[in-house]
C-alpha cells in the first residue's frame, strides 16, 4: 500500500516551489500574478488564456498580458488551468467524532478545494465541536449541513452498524432550529440519510421532521437516498424547490431509474419543481453505468461533489478533482465540469458572496490545475472501470491570496500532524 502510494504520489505531483518565483518590484501592484493560465471562470462563461493579479487577498484584474515586474510574487500557470477555488457541497470532515470523518486539509485545500460543506456529519449536539475544532481550526473554509440527528453521524460505522435515525427520540426539531439560528454564518442547510440501516422503518416520519425544520430557518434540505425503507417517490414528494439529492447517480434499486433504466416520473417532476439533482459519490453511490443511462435523457447532475470519507479516501473517490475526472470521460467539457464544482454548488447554498467565481473584487480563492493527458484507469462505486485519458491533477491552491501547495499526505499522517500542529497544515505561505 505503502509503496503503491508512492507511486501515486509521484505521479500525481507537479512540484510548486519551482513555479513559484519572489521578486521585489518598485511599485508593486499585485502580492501574487498567476501568469498565463487558462482562465476557466464558469460563473461569468470566461474561459480565455488570461493572468489573475490578486492584491490584499481580492482578486484585482484578470487580463492578457498584466504587468508581471509589478506583482511580489508570480506563480507560473502556462498550461495549467486557473479556475475559482473549488467548492464541495459533500464532505465528511468531522475527524475523530463522525467514524466516516477525515481531515480537512489534506484532502480539500491540497486538492484544490477551498470551500466545502460538512454534510450532516454533526447535529445539535455535536456541532459546536465542529466548529470549534475544525471550522476554526483548519484552512479549508468550512461550512456545514446540520444532521436532524442531534448525535449526527457519530454511531455508525463498520462495528456498530446502527444509524442515527433507528430511534426518533433523537431527532429533536426544536434543538436543531435553534442550533441553526445560532449559527447562521455556517450552518447553510440541513442533512438527512435515509438508508434502510440508518433510519430502520423511520425514514418518512424523520423526512417529515426534517422538513419541518428547514422550513422554520428557510434553508435546503440535503437528502442522501438509496436503499431506503419507504419507495424512492414517497421521499421525492417531500422534497421543495432548492432541496438537493445527493447520491442520484448511484447504481442498483433505490435509485433514479426504473428496472428498464428509465429515469423515474417522480424525479422529472421534482427537478421541475426545483429540487436539484446533486452529485456525491460516497462508497456505494455511483455508477458510470448509471450515469451513461441517464445523460443521454437529459439528467445531467447540477453539482458535481466528493462524498469523499474515511472509506472511500483511499479509492474509489479520492478527492474531487479525480471525480470531475470521471466526468470528463463521460464527455462533459473542462468547462461544464468546472461549472458543476464552483458556479453551481456555490449558488445551490448560501456561501459568501463571490464563493466560487473569479469576480474581480471577490475574495481570491483560486484553484491552479494541471489537466494531464494519458492513460487513466477510473473506478465506480460498483467496481466498474473505464479508460480515460484526461485527469485533473491538483497543482496549487489560493486561498484569500496565500498559496497553498498539493502535497500529498496519507490520511493517517495527515490526522498525527493536525494534532500535533493544532491542525493548520498549510504546505506553503507566501
Ligand atoms: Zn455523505
Amino acid at each position: 500500500m505503502l509503496i503503491r502510494s508512492r507511486r501515486n504520489f509521484l505521479r500525481d505531483t507537479v512540484f510548486l516551489p519551482a513555479l513559484l518565483s519572489a521578486q521585489t518590484p518598485a511599485n508593486p501592484k499585485f502580492d501574487l500574478l498567476i501568469r498565463g493560465g487558462r482562465v476557466i471562470d464558469p460563473k461569468r462563461n470566461f474561459s480565455s488564456d488570461a493572468d489573475v493579479g490578486i492584491l490584499n487577498g481580492k482578486v484585482a484584474a484578470i487580463a492578457p498580458n498584466l504587468d508581471a515586474a509589478a506583482a511580489k510574487n508570480v506563480l507560473d500557470a502556462r498550461g495549467r488551468i486557473v479556475t475559482p477555488g473549488l467548492v464541495d457541497i459533500h464532505v465528511h470532515v468531522y475527524d475523530g467524532v463522525a467514524p466516516l470523518g477525515i481531515p480537512a486539509d489534506p484532502n480539500c485545500i491540497a486538492k484544490g478545494v477551498t470551500t466545502v460543506l460538512d454534510a450532516g456529519s454533526s447535529g445539535a449536539h455535536t456541532f459546536p465541536g465542529l466548529r470549534n475544532y475544525v471550522m476554526r481550526v483548519v484552512d479549508t473554509r468550512v461550512f456545514a449541513l446540520l444532521n436532524i440527528s442531534v448525535v449526527g453521524q457519530s454511531t455508525l460505522s463498520n462495528d456498530n452498524p446502527y444509524g442515527e435515525l433507528l430511534d426518533l427520540r433523537f431527532v429533536n426539531t426544536k434543538l436543531a432550529i435553534k442550533t441553526i439560528e445560532a449559527n447562521r454564518d455556517v450552518i447553510l442547510g440541513l442533512k438527512i440519510r435515509l438508508t434502510e440501516n440508518i433510519t430502520g422503518p423511520n425514514d418518512l416520519r424523520a423526512l417529515d421532521m426534517a422538513r419541518e425544520a428547514a422550513d422554520a430557518v428557510a434553508l435546503p434540505l440535503m437528502v442522501h437516498i438509496g436503499g431506503s425503507h419507504s419507495p424512492v417517490p414517497d421521499i421525492l414528494s417531500r422534497l421543495k424547490k432548492g432541496d438537493v439529492i445527493t447520491h442520484s447517480f448511484r447504481g442498483g434499486p433505490g435509485g433514479i431509474i426504473d428496472e428498464r433504466d428509465r429515469v423515474i416520473p417522480d424525479v422529472k417532476k421534482a427537478v421541475e419543481r426545483g429540487v436539484l439533482l446533486g452529485f456525491g459519490p460516497g462508497a456505494v453511490s455511483f455508477s458510470f453505468r448509471t450515469a451513461e443511462k441517464v445523460f443521454p435523457q437529459g439528467y445531467l447532475p447540477g453539482t458535481i461533489s466528493s462524498d469523499v470519507h474515511q472509506f472511500n479516501v483511499n479509492g474509489p473517490v479520492f478527492d474531487l478533482p479525480t471525480v470531475l475526472s470521471k466526468f470528463l470521460l463521460l464527455g462533459l467539457s473542462i468547462e461544464e465540469v468546472l461549472r458543476r464544482a464552483t458556479a453551481n454548488p456555490a449558488g445551490a447554498f448560501k456561501f459568501p458572496a463571490g464563493t466560487g467565481s473569479l469576480d474581480v473584487g471577490s475574495t481570491a480563492d483560486v484553484a491552479v490545475f494541471e489537466l494531464r493527458e494519458g492513460n487513466f484507469e477510473f473506478t465506480d462505486a460498483m467496481r466498474e472501470k473505464r479508460k480515460g485519458h484526461r485527469k485533473l491533477i491538483p497543482v496549487a491552491s489560493i486561498k484569500a491570496g496565500r498559496v497553498y501547495g498539493n502535497a500529498w499526505l496519507p490520511v493517517e499522517t495527515a490526522r498525527r500532524r493536525a494534532l500535533n500542529r493544532g491542525g493548520g497544515l498549510s504546505v506553503t505561505a507566501i
